[in-house]
């Protein structure tokens, strides 16, 4: 273990017991992924004693690390099986990303602004997580290559449903997006797809930061 991570030790543990297991989340490799992450190394360095804190963070260029628990809630609504690949849009400060991984999940990444994309990879290559696979594109767009994914998440709300995206995501496979006509609120969308029938359930409102793409926001 590295030394400086010692000390975030304890906040962690308080952080899963008291922001996750009080509410709700019950996944035992999301638990477990997020209990041994260094979330601290994920945010910018004046942030570092606020990292386990109940609440986003800035991570520069407008863009923010989600809060702990929507990551774990969001996680844990994919209904996740080690080995299966995921799809992940937004790559941010590859803080989820790192959790994904950590949940046994093969995972591709998709992030549209090149600093917080080069900033990520560097910090999950020298936490050893040389297999994620990152790319620098607009992620409304999926990564075609790559399609189709057991599972895809959106860490960005746009006005609707991307079309590319439900067109690869594999069948039987799960989808958790924030989506609303209004930009920083959202509902949050769990989309089922089976047997080639698709299925949409609400899971409440959310605050994401936008979704910024052909298939999303205009840049403001
Ligand atoms: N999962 C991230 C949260 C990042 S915030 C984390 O754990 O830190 C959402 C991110 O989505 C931002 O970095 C933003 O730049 C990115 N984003 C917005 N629109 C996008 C698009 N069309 N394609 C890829 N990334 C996008």
């Amino acid at each position: 273990m590295h030394f400086a991570d010692m000390d975030y030790r304890i906040p962690r543990q308080r952080m899963v017991r008291e922001q996750l297991v009080a509410r709700g989340i019950r996944d035992a490799r999301v638990l477990e992924a997020m209990g041994s992450l260094p979330r601290h190394f994920f945010v910018p360095e004046g942030l570092v004693p606020t990292a386990y804190d109940d609440r986003p963070l800035p991570i520069g260029h407008g863009q923010t690390i989600s809060q702990p628990w929507v990551v774990g809630r969001m996680c844990q609504m994919l209904e996740a099986e080690p080995g299966m690949s995921v799809l992940e849009v937004g790559t941010g400060s590859g803080y989820q990303a790192a959790v994904l991984y950590r949940m046994g999940l093969t995972v591709f990444s998709v992030e549209r602004l090149r600093p917080l994309y080069m900033e990520a990879r560097e910090r999950l290559t020298s936490l050893g997580m040389h297999n994620i696979r990152t790319l620098l594109s607009d992620g409304t767009l999926g990564w075609p290559e790559m399609a189709p994914f057991d599972r895809i998440i959106v860490a960005a709300g746009g006005p609707g449903i991307p079309e590319a995206l439900a067109e690869q995501l594999a069948d039987p496979g799960v989808m958790v997006i924030p989506a609303g006509r209004q930009r920083g609120a959202q509902r949050l969308v769990r989309v089922r797809k089976e047997n080639g029938r698709v299925n949409m359930e609400d899971c409440g409102s959310v605050a994401f930061v936008d979704l910024v793409g052909n298939c999303g926001w205009s840049q403001k």
